[in-house]
C-alpha cells in the first residue's frame, strides 16, 4: 500500500492535502454545536461559569447574556455553513486522488500486462486478467477513497471528541469513553467472523454463474438430450447453496446495527446515570470534584457521535485487507518484466537479403500444465527472399509452433532462428515484428472502422494506400457494399462480417504493411474455393518479393510452393516440392490421398497413426476444456 502512494499517489499529493485537512476541520466543527451548546446552557442560561471558548479571545465575548446567546448562535450556525464547505473539499480531494491514482495504475497496469510473453496469456484466462485491470483497480481507488477517508475520520472523531471530554471533565470522560474500545473489538470480531462468508457467497455465485452460463451456451444440447429435467435440478442445487452461503452471511450481518447500537445504548445510558446522579447528589464513587449540567449535555450529545464512525471501522479493516491483496496483484503484474521490455535496448534488425533460416530448433511449451516436453524438435530450413516454404502436416504437428518461435511469441528452447544471420534473440523485438506480416488462423478485427482495422499497425498510411491494399486483398468490393463503405464499424459489437470476409480485411493489413517476410497461417482458411483462388493471387503478388512461410491445411494451396516441409510430431519428416514429395509416397502423400477423397487407397498404417495422433492432441486439450 506504501507503494501505491510512493509510485502513484505522490502526483496527487494536492488532492491528498486537500481531502486530508478538510476531513479533520470538518469533523473538528462538527464538535463545535455540542460544546457552544453546554457552554450557553451553563453561561447564559445557569450562569455557573464564565463564557470561555478555547479558540476565542475573551476581548470578541459580549457582556450581556442576550449577546452571548446572540454569539452562540452565530457560532452554531457558522460551523455548520463551514462544515457543509469542507464536507464538499473532502469529497472533492479524496475522490479526485483516488480517481487519479486510479487512472494512471489501470493505464500502467495494461501497459504491463500488454508487454508481457504469451506464456504469460497461456497461462491465464481473459476473465482473471480483466479482474485485475478492472476490480482490483477499483478496489483500491474504493480504498483510497473511502478508506482513508473514513479511516481518518475516525481518528479524528475520537481524539477530538476524546480531548473535549477530557477538557471539560476528564473523570467523566472515562466512562463515555468507555464504549469506544468496545465499539472496536465487537466490529473486528464480526468482520473476522462475516469475511469467510462473504468468500463463501462469492464462491457459490460464482458456481451458480458458471453453470447459468454453460447451461445457456448449451441450449441446443440440452434440448437435444431432453436434459431439461436434469439441469433444472443442477440450476435449483447451485441456486440453493447460493442461497444458504447468503443466508449464512445475513444472520450474522443483521446482528452487527442491533450489536453496536447496544454497545452505544449502555454507554449513553451509563454517561446519564452516572452524569445525572452527580448532578443531583454529587460525584458517585469513586470520582470527585464538581459537574455542570451543560458540560452534562455536551457529554451526551459527543457521545452519539461515536456511533457512525465507529461502525465504519470494521468496513475498513476488511478493504483494507481486500486492497492488499489487490496491491498485491496489480504490483505482481507491474513487477513481471517480459521480453519485449528486455529488448528494448537491443539494436533494430535490418533486414537486406530477406533469408530466414532455422538452426536445429527445439522447443517446448513449459507453462503451467505443460512440462515443457518437445513439440518442436530439431527443425533446420532456410528460405530466400522470393521463395514460398510451405509447412504440412497433420493438426497438432507444430506447424503453428515453428512459426511462433520467429516472431519470438516464445523463445526456442535449442537452437537458433537467424534472419539476415542476425538471431532473432539479439534484437528489439518491436523492430522484428515490423519486419514480419503474420496472418493468424483467426482473423482477428478490432472494434473500429473497416478503414481503422486495415491501417492497423501502420497508423499513418493514407486513405488510397488503404483502398489500394484493400483492392490487393480482394476486399475492396465488398467494403463499397457495406452500410458506410470504409468507415463501417467492424470487430466486436460492430457489422458482422463472414470469416472470409475478416480474413481478407486481415490480408489487406497484411499488404499495407509490406513486411519483409510473409507469414500465412491457414491465411486462406475461412474463405470459400472461389474467393481463394483470387485471394492466392493476390498473395502471390504480395509474395513475390518477401520470404515467406505458408501453412495450410488444403494442400491444392500450398503444392506451388518452393519447398514443402512435412512435419510430424514435431519433427521434420520429409521435405520437397510437391511432384518429389508426391514421389516419395510417405506422409505427405497420404495427407494428399486423404484430400483428393481417396481414402481407401489409404495405408492401414496410416489410418491408425491418426487415431493415436488424434488421442494425443485430444489429452493435451483436455485441461484447457476442463478449465
Ligand atoms: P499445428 O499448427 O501443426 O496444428 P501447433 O503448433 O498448434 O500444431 O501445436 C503443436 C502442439 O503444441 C500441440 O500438441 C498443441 O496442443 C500444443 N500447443 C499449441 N499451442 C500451445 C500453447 N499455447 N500451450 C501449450 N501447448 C500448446
Amino acid at each position: 500500500m506504501w507503494r501505491l502512494y510512493a509510485e502513484y499517489g505522490r502526483e496527487s499529493t494536492p488532492q491528498f492535502a486537500v481531502g486530508l485537512v478538510a476531513t479533520v476541520l470538518s469533523r473538528l466543527l462538527g464538535l463545535v454545536p455540542p460544546v457552544v451548546l453546554g457552554l450557553a446552557i451553563d453561561a447564559v442560561f445557569l450562569d455557573r461559569r464564565a463564557y470561555r471558548l478555547a479558540f476565542l479571545p475573551a476581548s470578541l465575548v459580549p457582556e450581556t447574556p442576550l449577546g452571548q446567546l446572540r454569539l452562540s448562535v452565530a457560532i452554531i450556525a457558522g460551523s455548520f455553513v463551514v462544515g457543509a464547505a469542507f464536507s464538499w473539499l473532502q469529497n472533492w480531494g479524496w475522490n479526485a486522488f483516488a480517481q487519479r491514482v486510479q487512472h494512471a495504475l489501470r493505464v500502467d497496469t495494461y501497459d504491463a500486462m500488454q508487454s508481457l510473453d504469451m506464456d504469460f496469456f497461456d497461462d491465464r484466462q481473459t476473465g482473471e486478467l480483466m479482474s485485475v485491470l478492472n476490480n482490483d483497480v477499483n478496489q483500491l481507488e474504493t480504498f483510497l477513497n473511502d478508506g482513508l477517508s473514513s479511516a481518518l475520520r475516525i481518528g479524528v472523531t475520537v481524539l477530538g471528541i476524546g480531548w473535549v471530554m477530557v477538557t471539560l471533565n476528564p473523570q467523566l470522560a472515562l466512562v463515555a469513553l468507555l464504549p469506544v474500545p468496545l465499539l472496536a473489538a465487537f466490529t473486528y470480531l464480526f468482520v473476522r467472523t462475516i469475511q469467510p462468508k462473504y468468500a463463501a457467497m462469492r464462491a457459490s455465485v460464482g458456481a451458480l454463474n458458471s453453470r447459468l452460463e454453460n447451461n445457456l451456451g448449451g441450449i441446443a444440447a440440452i434440448k437435444a438430450e431432453s436434459a431439461e429435467t436434469f439441469e433444472s435440478g443442477r440450476v435449483a442445487d447451485a441456486s440453493r447453496a447460493y442461497y444458504d452461503a447468503n443466508w449464512d452471511a445475513i444472520r450474522t450481518r443483521i446482528t452487527f446495527f442491533p450489536g453496536l447500537s447496544l454497545i452505544t445504548g449502555v454507554g449513553f445510558v451509563v454517561t446519564f446515570a452516572v452524569g445525572g446522579y452527580w448532578l443531583v447528589v454529587g460525584p458517585p464513587w469513586p470520582l470527585t470534584g464538581a459537574l455542570d449540567p451543560g458540560e452534562f449535555v455536551t457529554f451526551i450529545v459527543l457521545s452519539q457521535q461515536f456511533v457512525w464512525p465507529m461502525a465504519q471501522f470494521g468496513q475498513i479493516i476488511n478493504m483494507y485487507q481486500r486492497s492488499e491483496a489487490s496491491s498485491a496483484r496489480v504490483f505482481g503484474l507491474l513487477n513481471e518484466r517480459g521480453t519485449l521490455e528486455a529488448s528494448e535496448d537491443a539494436p533494430d534488425l535490418r533486414v537486406s537479403r530477406g533469408r530466414v533460416e532455422y538452426d536445429d530448433v527445439s522447443f517446448g511449451y513449459r507453462h503451467a500444465g505443460d512440462d515443457g516436453e518437445p513439440v518442436v524438435s530439431n527443425v533446420d530450413l532456410t528460405v530466400e527472399r522470393g521463395e514460398t516454404l510451405a509447412l504440412v502436416g497433420p493438426t497438432g504437428a507444430g506447424k503453428s509452433t515453428v512459426l511462433k518461435l520467429l516472431l519470438r511469441m516464445y523463445d526456442v528452447d535449442e537452437g537458433a532462428i537467424r534472419v539476415d544471420g542476425t538471431d532473432v534473440r539479439d534484437v528489439n523485438l518491436r523492430s522484428l515484428r515490423r519486419a514480419i506480416g503474420y496472418v493468424s488462423q483467426e482473423p482477428f478485427l478490432f472494434y473500429g472502422t473497416v478503414r481503422e482495422n486495415v491501417a492497423y499497425g501502420s497508423f499513418d498510411a493514407s486513405d488510397e494506400a488503404v483502398v489500394e491494399a484493400a483492392k490487393a486483398a480482394q476486399a475492396h468490393k465488398f467494403v463499397r457494399n457495406l452500410p458506410d463503405g470504409y468507415d463501417t464499424m467492424v470487430g466486436e459489437r460492430g457489422v458482422k462480417l463472414s470469416g472470409g470476409q475478416r480474413q481478407r480485411i486481415v490480408i489487406a493489413r497484411t499488404i499495407l504493411k509490406d513486411p519483409d517476410v510473409l507469414v500465412l497461417d491457414e491465411a486462406t482458411s475461412h474463405v470459400d474455393t472461389e474467393t481463394e483462388a483470387l485471394i492466392r493471387h493476390s498473395l502471390a503478388d504480395l509474395a513475390a518479393d518477401k520470404t515467406t512461410f505458408v501453412i495450410a491445411h488444403r494442400l491444392s494451396t500450398v503444392r506451388d510452393a518452393d519447398r514443402i516441409l512435412v512435419l510430424d510430431d514435431g519433427e521434420v519428416v520429409e521435405r520437397g516440392t510437391h511432384a518429389e514429395l508426391l514421389a516419395r509416397d510417405g506422409l505427405y502423400a497420404n495427407l494428399w490421398r486423404v484430400q483428393a477423397g481417396h481414402i481407401d487407397d489409404l495405408p492401414r498404417e496410416f489410418l491408425e497413426r491418426a487415431i493415436r495422433r488424434q488421442a494425443r492432441v485430444e489429452s493435451a486439450d483436455a485441461p484447457a476444456e476442463g478449465e
